[in-house]
């Protein structure tokens, strides 16, 4: 007989639903998996398939983000130390590619032949919309015709106070350069460089600011804005100055006091001297309209006017200049709206291949990469709650790009502008608290780094999986997938998608530590764990380890 049970000593028992939760996660399992129908074309018979959700962020799913951690880790150790040059050919095209592009070629013909003769080319302009997406999802990358930016003048204009920089041309080569020891080693060191923004005003260890009348808040947001168009300027000048493709691959992190700062780790190396000299002369002009001057405040919102799709003032009754109008207007003694460089502070050192250092610079490359900016140092006093506060603050009303809504306030159309915008109100991902003012990608990696697209590194641990426990790949063309949507009887819901994760999560688990021990020489101890061949989990949620991490390493 079941003894009874108080209601307090009921609800002190752990819920059944976060047990497998909890269980999924303990064994590297995701957590909200999508469930496909995988048909065998030979038989005809169809299968569910849980595949990971695969979200890089801890909070949603925490075993796949630390998955696409490993993956990055992966990634970046590959490229770091080359010593050939990474092969990054591209494909022949295809001939269903080679279709598209043909037609593309006549649509084309066609319509400049009727520009030419005043003729309408609405018509034409349509198809050939339609045709760069077939040409996109055909699997051919850029454009083919790529629009052509307008080039303003202005926004050349080198700056007086900012050293010149000697200019090299820059060659192809992105191997860094090898030395030889006095005992005849040779050995070809990378680096490991963190920058950081200038400062802003004085602050405590807690990350506050000392003074924070005298926090140039403004500035903090203006160089969050424009923290990755700085980064991009660092790497040109960098490449011109040292005459090669410098490769890197980066993560920007936020630091105690919120501001963005970015690790990179390069390939090849060069004297604290030199880094110090790019440093100095780099900057970011931002060539936008000023906006010191409020014009239309939350009282005086402009109006939209349907006819023309541009906003009215309210007062006058006028449109408000363009975005174009308003660049325009910027005359040759004004000054740029915001001019970005990097702080005096930062860090530069030398890795050599496969040591110590080189894990430990990893690891610090990857340990934000699975939370927000904001989360990664999270409020924990008043002082820098409060702190986080103004700084969200001074974010509100700053335009974030040329189509920000916030143009509206310093009386400017956005551009591309549409109805319904208001200033302070942009859905821009910079004005949002858990991303502190920088919206860019947090890995910024170079296109020959590894000479391998993330995909491919992905594919390299599938492989490396299945050879491990002995599974030949299946032939992809033998099956066509579909999406399995609620209305559906074969559904699953997720709880029940939770328990097949754990179940075949064990098997796979006890298939490797078994292939492992079988390869290291160990005796078989149990040997009935086999891979589960019928289980449902897609093996891509099996090529990352779940919590035997501490035993040994996947990449
Ligand atoms: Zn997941
Ligand atoms: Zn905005």
């Amino acid at each position: 007989m079941t003894q009874r049970t108080t209601r307090a000593q009921r609800l002190a028992m752990p819920l059944a639903r976060s047990v497998v939760r909890d269980l999924a996660i303990e064994h590297g399992g995701c957590i909200r998996p999508v469930q496909l129908r995988r048909t065998d074309l030979q038989t005809g018979q169809a299968e569910p398939v849980l595949v990971p959700c695969g979200h890089t962020l801890a909070a949603v799913c925490p075993s796949c983000a630390e998955r696409a951690k490993t993956l990055r880790a992966a990634q970046c150790r590959e490229g770091w130390h080359l010593d050939r040059e990474p092969i990054v050919q591209a494909d022949d095209p295809d001939d269903e590619q080679r279709m598209w592009v043909e037609l593309r070629s006549d649509v084309q013909r066609d319509r400049d032949q009727a520009e030419a003769a005043g003729q309408e080319t609405a018509t034409d302009d349509a198809t050939i919309e339609d045709l760069d997406e077939q040409i996109t999802r055909s699997g051919i990358r850029g454009n083919v015709l790529p629009a052509r930016p307008v080039r303003r003048q202005r926004s050349t204009r080198r700056r007086q106070d900012t050293p010149d920089l000697p200019r090299r041309k820059v060659a192809a080569r992105t191997v860094g350069k090898t030395y030889t020891a006095p005992d005849g080693k040779t050995f070809r060191p990378s680096m490991f460089v963190t920058l950081t923004c200038p400062s802003y005003g004085r602050v405590s260890s807690d990350g506050t600011p000392a003074d924070p009348a005298r926090y140039d808040y403004q500035r903090a947001a203006r160089d969050a804005l424009h923290f990755a168009a700085l980064f991009d300027r660092f790497v040109q000048n960098l490449r011109r100055f040292l005459g090669h493709d410098v490769q890197y691959f980066a993560a920007v992190e936020p630091q105690r006091r919120l501001a963005p700062h970015i690790h990179i780790a390069m390939r090849g190396t060069l004297a604290r001297t030199e880094l110090c000299q790019v440093l100095a002369a780099t900057y970011h002009q931002v060539w936008w309209p000023p906006t010191d001057q409020v014009k239309h405040d939350d009282a005086s919102l402009p109006i939209w006017h349907e006819a023309s799709g541009h906003y009215l003032d309210p007062a006058t009754g006028e449109l408000l200049p363009t975005w174009d109008q308003a660049l325009d207007a910027i005359g040759p003694d004004d000054e740029p709206l915001h001019v970005a460089r990097f702080g005096q502070r930062f860090d530069a050192q030398g890795v050599i291949a496969g040591s110590r250092d080189a894990n430990r610079c990893i690891g610090y490359l990857t340990k934000y990469l699975t939370k927000h900016l904001a989360d990664c140092h999270q409020a924990q006093t008043p002082a820098q709650q409060e702190h986080a506060e103004r700084l969200a603050d001074a974010l509100r009303y700053e335009p974030c790009s040329p189509t920000c809504s916030n143009w509206l306030r310093y009386g400017v159309q956005p551009k591309n502008p549409r109805p319904g915008l208001r200033s302070g109100h942009c859905k821009g991902k910079a004005h949002r608290r858990e991303h502190l003012g920088y919206a860019g990608r947090r890995v910024l990696v170079s296109r020959k780094w590894s000479g391998k697209t993330l995909a491919d590194h992905r594919a390299d641990r599938r492989q490396w999986l299945l050879d491990a426990l002995g599974i030949q790949q299946a032939d992809p063309a033998r099956y066509s997938w579909e999406p399995v949507s609620p209305g559906d009887p074969d559904h699953m819901p997720n709880g029940q998608r939770l328990l097949h994760i754990v179940a075949d999560r064990k098997r796979w688990q006890a298939a490797l530590t078994l292939a492992r021990a079988r390869a290291s020489g160990q005796p078989p101890g149990d040997l009935s764990a086999t891979p589960p061949r019928s289980g449902m989990t897609s093996l891509g949620d099996e090529t990352s380890e779940g919590k035997p991490r501490s035993s040994y390493s996947w990449c």
